[in-house]
């Protein structure tokens, strides 16, 4: 199946799941992954009106930034070193993958200087597997004060992944524990957070996680075919 067909099934099932969970299907906007694959099929989707792209790799998201259109909105989700937060300083729209302090004021300092601010999400680690990102969920309202306190960011909401399943229903309550932490932390009222997005579910349990709330969901096999491995 070509990306522009993927592309129509994806929407469809995402359209279906918003409206049988009693959600604006508008609500609901899909980040295109395309880590490992070439600009060719970013274009190929885009043309098809897709807007957002994630990237998990800082040298991929600046090669393909440099050869596309400008109007592309690119999403930085993989893990982030702070040093090299510099080189996508500007050009990654929302960070979904802020997990400590030191890498958000890195974040802090980079769009500072080009006199910007930048969206981010807080990772958690939901389900406290050792080898993921993550803020813990006990971790998490001190480090959202934190980085709320910084000038150039704007806390926007929270991103997880749970750990694989075959069955897609098996993720289904990381995804309310992470609408159930998000509620936490608007309660808490911290100045300059905005609870407005929940970044969970892939290309295997996008609908659970659209049931359970999901803003953005991160689909990438799904919609570009199996990953050409680095
Ligand atoms: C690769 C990746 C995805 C997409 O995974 P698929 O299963 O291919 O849809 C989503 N989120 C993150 C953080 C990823 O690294």
């Amino acid at each position: 199946m070509s990306i522009a067909e993927n592309l129509i099934k994806i929407r469809e099932r995402m359209d279906r799941a918003a409206r049988d969970a009693g959600r604006d299907p508008s609500e609901v906007r899909l980040v295109a992954v395309s880590k490992t694959k070439p600009a060719a099929a970013i274009a190929e989707a885009f043309g098809c009106g897709q807007s957002i792209f994630g990237e998990n790799y800082v040298q991929e998201l600046v090669a393909k930034q440099a050869e596309l259109s400008a109007e592309i909105c690119w999403h930085f989700i993989g893990n982030l070193q702070s040093n090299k937060v510099r080189q996508i300083a500007g050009l990654a729209e929302m960070i979904h993958s802020v997990d400590r302090l030191s890498l958000a004021k890195e974040i802090d300092r980079q769009w500072g200087a080009l006199g910007r601010s930048c969206d981010i999400l807080i990772q958690v680690n939901i389900s406290s597997e050792p080898t993921k990102g993550g803020t813990s969920s006990q971790e998490l309202l001190d480090l959202v004060a934190e980085v709320a306190a910084l000038p150039h960011l704007r806390v926007r909401g929270l991103m997880t992944m749970p750990p694989f399943f075959d069955d897609p229903e098996a993720a289904r309550p990381f995804f309310k524990a992470l609408r159930e932490l998000s509620r936490q932390v608007e309660a808490a009222g911290i100045a300059g957070v905005e609870m407005r997005e929940l970044s969970m579910g892939m290309s295997g349990d996008f609908e659970a996680a659209i049931g359970e709330g999901a803003t953005l969901v991160r689909v990438g096999s799904a919609l570009f075919g199996e990953r050409d491995y680095r």
